[in-house]
């Protein structure tokens, strides 16, 4: 129960999928209250109807517009003073240049997938000191193709790049309110996000042979490491990028 008595944000979640239903999961069965932004009124509906999330409180919120984004921490801050954690499992890109050679990628799909995916944080953290004036922790997920060419990933790792980046400066300018940040780097997962990355399975396959593990990192993984920075046990990590992929970043060539 290591966030007993704590309460967060969670944005991101799509379905029972999503990295963050894994990381919504192991934050309650330590818990955690946990509420909810979702990226539209379908989304929002779709949450109700999963089970165990019927009662939940869950914003609508699109990240692309900065007055949405106002209102729901607005409202978040009326409702409940102070908050204790954020989770941001946010990304898009047009699944069309999610395939093929990274040089086509278009003027458009690049801002949109930076605005979505990487500056959405930032925008976040612009509320993090008013709505946790108590100090708290928040996480994002990224990617090694933000590191290494990954075939198919193009836009995303050049996003997941800048969000990394982000995440150090951002750490940086909340450490005085003792708010840290950090992100994971889960290893792939199939979700609605990654079946728009072409060839997602040969991946899949590819990091299953490769890892020191020998397998597929699973959600609960995932969630459980989040879990853990999210809470007072890592009240010293901030800024860091924890790699949770079962090793695969650590293994070059393997004969
Ligand atoms: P997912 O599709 O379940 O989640 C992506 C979420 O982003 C969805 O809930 C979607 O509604 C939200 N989103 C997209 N555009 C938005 C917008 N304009 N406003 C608000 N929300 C928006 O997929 P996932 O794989 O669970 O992705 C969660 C995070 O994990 C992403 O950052 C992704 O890049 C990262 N990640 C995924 C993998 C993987 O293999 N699946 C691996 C490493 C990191």
């Amino acid at each position: 129960m290591i966030m007993k008595d704590k309460i967060g944000l969670v944005m991101g979640m799509a379905n029972e999928y999503s990295i963050a239903y894994g990381i919504t999961k192991s934050l309650m069965s330590n818990g955690a209250k946990v509420m909810f932004t979702a990226q539209s009124d379908r989304f929002q509906q779709k949450i109700w109807n999963m089970e165990g999330f019927k009662s939940s409180k869950i914003y609508v919120c699109d990240v692309t517009d900065d007055c949405n984004i106002d209102e729901v921490f607005y409202s978040i801050k009326e409702e409940y003073d102070s908050i204790d954690f954020i989770v941001h499992s946010i990304a898009f890109s047009d699944k069309n240049e999610l395939q093929g050679k990274y040089y086509n990628t278009s003027r458009k799909n690049f801002l949109n997938a930076m605005d979505i995916s990487c500056f959405s944080l930032t925008k976040v953290c612009q509320y993090a000191n008013s709505i946790m004036p108590n100090g708290g922790s928040i996480v994002t997920l990224t990617y090694y193709g933000s590191e290494k060419t990954v075939p198919n990933y193009n836009v995303m790792g050049v996003a997941k790049a800048a969000l990394e980046s982000s995440v150090r400066y951002l750490a940086a300018d909340l450490g005085e309110f003792n708010i840290r940040i950090n992100a994971v780097s889960a290893g792939p997962i199939k979700t609605l996000a990654s079946s728009g990355v072409g060839e997602f399975s040969k991946v899949l396959e590819f990091e299953k042979n490769r890892s020191p593990l020998k397998r597929n990192i699973t959600r609960e993984e995932i969630g459980n490491a989040c879990t853990f920075l999210l809470s007072d046990l890592a009240s010293g990590i901030t800024g860091e990028i924890l790699h949770v992929d079962c090793g695969c970043n650590t293994v070059g060539i393997k004969f």
